[in-house]
């Protein structure tokens, strides 16, 4: 066998990372050791799992711990496991590449941003586990055997772009990761990691929880001055889920949230939850304190952890938290589940769909107490993860009314805050029966579309929607506390109070009769486009504008779906023309007085295409419209 060690390059991602793990842009060094134990314990986890599912595998499962070992001569730190290993191949695909989405979206950020603090910020929120070795060490030896196979890797490097790998004969089932330390510099805030005390204040505070035994040698004196090395274990391994707030810091449910997340940043909320009884479980959530880049991502994802008995069964499991809350991270522990559920029966379980309903109730009510009781970090949250939440108003029909009650929306009210429905309702007019609001691309669209005209003018508050997901649940949801959801760009408008629509009436009246032969020339002229053209009362400035019916899909929408890839007959919507304006007048006089209305029938198009462009909308032919504006303006010199 060739036992040549191979010189391999790191991907060109997984470089970068390295580069700033190597000069260090993170300042708590002493993390790279919950990281390293963090992936010992995820690995002795996969191996238990895996020698329960797979009985051919040969693998002694009653003695799995993670070893600390110091060499104090040679200045290096070995964190050994007897988990689930690694293949050649893997070792390759997981320590050689960076496969977490959202890594070249990073990597984009952190080289904008010049300041270091939020560059640590960034890594802190990405997490970059194993290559935070290289924080404190100036080489690597990963030496690992995966477990059923015979053959071990070595694997070494400096973190400088490349690795080399190569077979050896005689590694132990699992992985030991050999830091050869960098010398201590107080000024790097870089400690002597090859002392007995400084391993073990930093497992304890960071690893405590983890439910594998972490042991290292550690010397002890006896009555008569002897000092002999012992083996001892140096967490408490007590499942953290299981004690009370009490019983364990604030600081401990942290550490905890940061090993099952893998982010560097404290969780926003911790939520514990227990029922007792016929089915019983623990549960331990976290919401974390921000998005995490892929969270719009389709194959993102969900951050609970199920466990059984103490036993870790599955990572991600989708049948305890529904998808609009997949950032929730944390571990259920169920009592009365066989060991080997599979997700299909977890999918149909009755007691776990007794207990996702629990769950997800018990999340949105903590935020809903945090809406209250700490408008900040609701804030913080609602920023962060709003648009995930608001697709449960589509998905979740039990807890829609739940949903609205912990939403919050930008509105015409407020520019620099959101304002929750209940807030708008107390706002709202004497008089106003509904809910306004319109949705578009964005808030300067949305605020400076004709739409919003009459709204502005009587002082009607309006909810700015420019969420995708937006566009899906006004669609859905009907109303709020007995209001209903009212888009401005659709339907008729009716502002006027009783008094103002009796001295209107008759004006009105002679308007229709005024403007009847125009808008029915209209109607006939752009029927490829409208399917009708009618006198607004929402306009006060703006010559036009297009509406849809109550039940139309709104040019986004329509977008979306075609994005998609979906089929859609052309959507028509209705013109509406503001008698006040002079175009509008004199485009009416000009109609009434010619016989020809070739020249009319431009400013027809004209009208029609400058309503589309105010909201936001695209023009068919763009250059057809700049060549007839063109003309008209040449005609007004
Ligand atoms: P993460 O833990 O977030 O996946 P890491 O950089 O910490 O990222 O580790 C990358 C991957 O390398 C892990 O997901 C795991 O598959 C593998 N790995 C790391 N350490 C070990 C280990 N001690 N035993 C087995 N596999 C490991
Ligand atoms: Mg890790």
């Amino acid at each position: 066998m060739d036992t040549q060690p191979e010189t391999l390059e790191f991907q060109a991602e997984a470089r970068q990372l390295l580069q700033l793990m190597v000069h260090s842009i993170y300042s708590n060094k002493d993390i790279f050791l919950r990281e390293l134990i963090s992936n010992a314990s995820d690995a002795l986890d996969k191996l238990r799992l895996e020698a329960f599912r797979d009985k051919d595998l040969q693998v002694d499962t009653a003695d799995l711990h993670i070893d600390l070992e110091v060499d104090k001569a040679q200045r290096t730190l070995t964190v050994r496991d007897n988990g689930i290993g690694m293949s050649r191949d893997e070792v390759v695909n997981l320590i050689g590449t960076i496969a977490k989405s959202g890594t070249a979206e990073l990597l984009r950020k952190l080289k904008e941003s010049k300041d270091t603090g939020a560059s640590q910020e960034l890594i802190g929120q990405f997490g970059v586990g194993f290559y935070s070795s290289f924080m404190v060490a100036d080489k690597v030896t990963l030496v690992t055997r995966r477990a059923g196979e015979d053959q071990g890797t070595r694997w070494e490097s400096s973190g400088e772009g490349t690795y080399t790998i190569e077979p050896v004969d005689d590694a132990a089932q699992g992985t030991a990761v050999t830091l050869h330390l960098k010398p201590e510099d107080s000024e790097d805030h870089l400690f002597d990691y090859a002392a007995d005390w400084k391993i073990k204040e930093i497992v304890q505070r960071y690893s405590d929880f983890i439910t594998w035994p972490i042991r290292m040698e550690v010397e002890r004196t006896d009555g008569e001055g002897k000092t002999t090395r012992e083996l001892q274990t140096v967490n408490s391994m007590k499942a953290l889920w299981a004690r009370s707030r009490e019983e364990a810091s604030e600081e401990e449910f942290k550490e905890f949230y940061k090993h099952i997340s893998h982010d560097w940043t404290d969780p926003l909320e911790i939520i514990q939850m227990k029922a007792e009884g016929t089915f019983e479980y623990q549960a331990l959530l976290f919401i974390p304190s921000h998005a995490p880049l892929d969270l719009y991502l389709r194959e993102r994802k969900r951050g609970v952890q199920l466990y059984v008995k103490r036993v870790f069964i599955m990572d991600d499991c989708e049948a305890l938290m529904p998808e609009y809350l997949r950032f929730v991270k944390g571990v259920v522990d169920a009592q009365d589940l066989s060991l080997n559920v599979s997700r299909e029966i977890l999918q149909q379980d009755r007691q776990i769909q007794l207990m996702r309903r629990r769950l997800v109730k018990k999340v949105l009510s903590t935020v809903k107490t945090m809406l209250t009781e700490n408008p900040d970090r609701y804030q913080t949250f609602w920023k962060e993860f709003g648009p995930a939440v608001k697709e449960g108003l589509v998905n979740d029909f039990d807890n829609r009314e739940t949903i609205l009650e912990i939403a919050s929306f930008d509105s015409t009210h407020d520019a620099e805050k959101p304002t929750t429905l209940r807030e708008y309702v107390e706002r709202m007019k004497e008089g106003q029966e509904h809910i306004y609001y319109l949705t578009g691309a964005s808030r300067s669209i949305i605020e400076n579309s004709p739409h919003m005209e009459a709204f502005r003018a009587k002082g009607f508050e309006v909810l700015v929607l420019t969420d995708p997901v937006d566009e899906m649940w006004v669609d859905s949801v009907n109303e709020f506390d007995g209001k209903h959801f009212q888009s401005i760009a659709k339907g008729q408008v009716d502002l006027d109070t009783e008094e103002e629509k009796k001295s209107a009436e008759s004006e009105r009246d002679q308007q229709q009769k005024d403007y009847a032969d125009l808008l029915s020339w209209l109607t006939k002229k752009l029927e490829e486009n409208v399917k009708e053209v009618r006198l607004s009362s929402r306009l006060t400035t703006s010559p036009a504008c297009i509406v849809g019916d109550a039940h139309d899909v709104t040019p986004t929408l329509e977008k979306m779906y075609r994005a998609m890839g979906q089929e859609l007959p052309p959507v028509k919507r209705i013109l509406e023309l503001n008698p006040a304006h002079p175009l509008v007048s004199g485009l009416r006089k000009a109609h009434a007085e010619r016989e020809d209305d070739s020249g009319l029938a431009d400013t027809a198009e004209l009208l029609y295409g400058m309503a589309l462009l105010a909201e936001g909308g695209e023009l068919s032919d763009p250059s057809r419209f700049m060549r007839l504006l063109a003309d008209r303006l040449a005609h007004t010199l």
